[in-house]
């Protein structure tokens, strides 16, 4: 079989389904496996509580099953524990005064998602235990040791974890490599599939240097991927968007006492300490880099030195002004690295308009046609549970 991007969703299934006897060649346009969006993101494993403006709760229900159980199916797929990588603290929720949602309907929809959480079957898988969760409305001191400024308006300590995305790349990377059933096709950029003789039959992809029938193809593409399915048949629903978003991974030289934070539903921010010395920083005002609804979209072009620059003294000072402990990483930090990925959504509009279809994240996952299967990941967080869905079907165990 082909699979088609080497993301979390690409490797996860590839290894879901060489390990079950599938010969599975693995292609990206990138030079290793794993370089985009899914080295360098947050790592927050959704339980639901970031989309506190989908009341319905459909966004928290349809990435809760994946978040619950990402920590056991990585360790599988790796073959190693994700504690020592996984932040050691609960989320704190910093409501921003331009917040889309007040911060009294947030606590109300919060103690909705600690319902949804608390009682599903696999809370106890997370990666800490939740099978109790309650999220905590923070007090005028417990808030006030955290921020002093006058545009927090509220706070929430909600159960969420994040796992160090870097450390997970590295280890599912070794993994792809010591898999002797993965052909990795590395520097292959896929221009299209499409049926060699009816939709199930074979199917050929297309690279630049050649063309193969395989039997089965499963698209992982992310932004590369809208592209690809029309080559196959496949109409992209409308309503699509793509944005590149820029973040700061900073190393200190010495353990540093970062709170784990997201500022929302304003701007957007986000504080993730994942063992002391590792740490993400993301201010999204300043690194939304690109925004489009067209079918393909460009990587932007690297940084020049002044603009990198520039980035750092934003993500620095905004997030300063709001958590002033975040200064501290700074001072310490042995290496500052402005990094970036796409983020795909069935959704579009702007974060600050509460009607934008973007605040909802109910409508990923598979797409067949035939032996062509297109996979929209959704998150980082849903990839190993919808490769491990998909993987069953695939082999008729479900
Ligand atoms: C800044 C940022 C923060 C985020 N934070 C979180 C978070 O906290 N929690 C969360 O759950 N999600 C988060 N996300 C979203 C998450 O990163 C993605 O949902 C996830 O990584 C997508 O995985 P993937 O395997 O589908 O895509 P990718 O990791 O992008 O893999 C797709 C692969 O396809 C390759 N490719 C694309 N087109 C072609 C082509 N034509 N030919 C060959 N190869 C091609 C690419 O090179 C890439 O390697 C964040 C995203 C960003 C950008």
């Amino acid at each position: 079989m082909a699979i088609l991007g080497a993301g979390i969703m690409g490797a996860s299934l590839a290894l879901m389904m060489a390990r079950r006897g599938y010969a599975v060649s693995l292609f990206d346009k990138e030079s290793e496996p794993m370089a985009c969006a899914s080295r360098w993101n947050e790592g927050k494993i959704h339980l639901g509580y970031l989309y506190g403006n989908d009341p319905s709760l459909l966004t928290a229900r349809h990435l809760l099953s994946g978040g619950l159980c990402f920590g056991r199916l990585v360790s599988e797929l790796i073959g190693s524990n994700l504690e020592a990588h996984t932040t050691f603290s609960e989320d704190l929720y910093l409501v921003h005064r331009n917040s889309i949602v007040a911060a009294e309907a947030l606590g109300a929809i919060f103690e909705r998602v600690d319902v949804l959480v608390r009682s599903h079957a696999d809370a106890t898988s997370y990666l800490a235990d939740v099978s109790a969760a309650r999220s905590n409305r923070l007090s005028k001191t417990e808030l006030a040791d955290v921020t002093n400024s006058d545009q927090i308006v509220g706070g929430f300590q909600v159960p969420e974890r994040s796992v160090n995305t870097r450390w997970v790349a590295d280890r599912l990377c070794a993994a792809l490599r010591g898999e002797p059933n993965i052909s990795l096709r590395m520097a292959s950029k896929v221009l299209s599939a499409q049926p060699v003789d009816g939709i199930d039959g074979k199917w050929r992809v297309a690279v630049a240097s050649e063309k193969r029938a395989f039997d089965i193809v499963v698209n992982c593409l992310w932004e590369g991927r809208l592209a690809v399915d029309r080559t196959a048949g496949i109409e992209p629903v409308p309503g699509w968007s793509h944005r590149y978003r820029l973040c700061l991974f900073g190393r200190t030289s010495q353990p540093v006492d970062l709170p784990c934070a997201v500022v929302a539903l304003g701007p957007f921010g986000d504080i993730k300490n994942y063992d002391g010395r590792n740490f993400y920083l993301s201010w999204y005002p300043s690194g939304l880099l690109a925004e489009s609804g067209e079918l393909s979209i460009e990587t932007p072009q690297a940084l020049d030195a002044d603009a990198r620059q520039r980035f750092i003294g934003d993500v620095r000072a905004t997030l300063t002004r709001l958590v002033p402990v975040v200064s501290s990483m700074f001072d310490d930090a042995e290496e500052l690295e402005v990094r970036g990925g796409f983020v795909f959504a069935q959704g579009r509009g702007s974060l600050s308009d509460p009607k934008a279809t973007i605040h909802r994240r109910d409508q990923f996952g598979v797409n067949r046609l035939g032996n062509y299967i297109s996979v929209d990941t959704g998150k980082y967080s849903t990839a190993p549970w919808l490769a491990d869905r998909l993987a069953r079907q695939i082999c008729g165990i479900d």
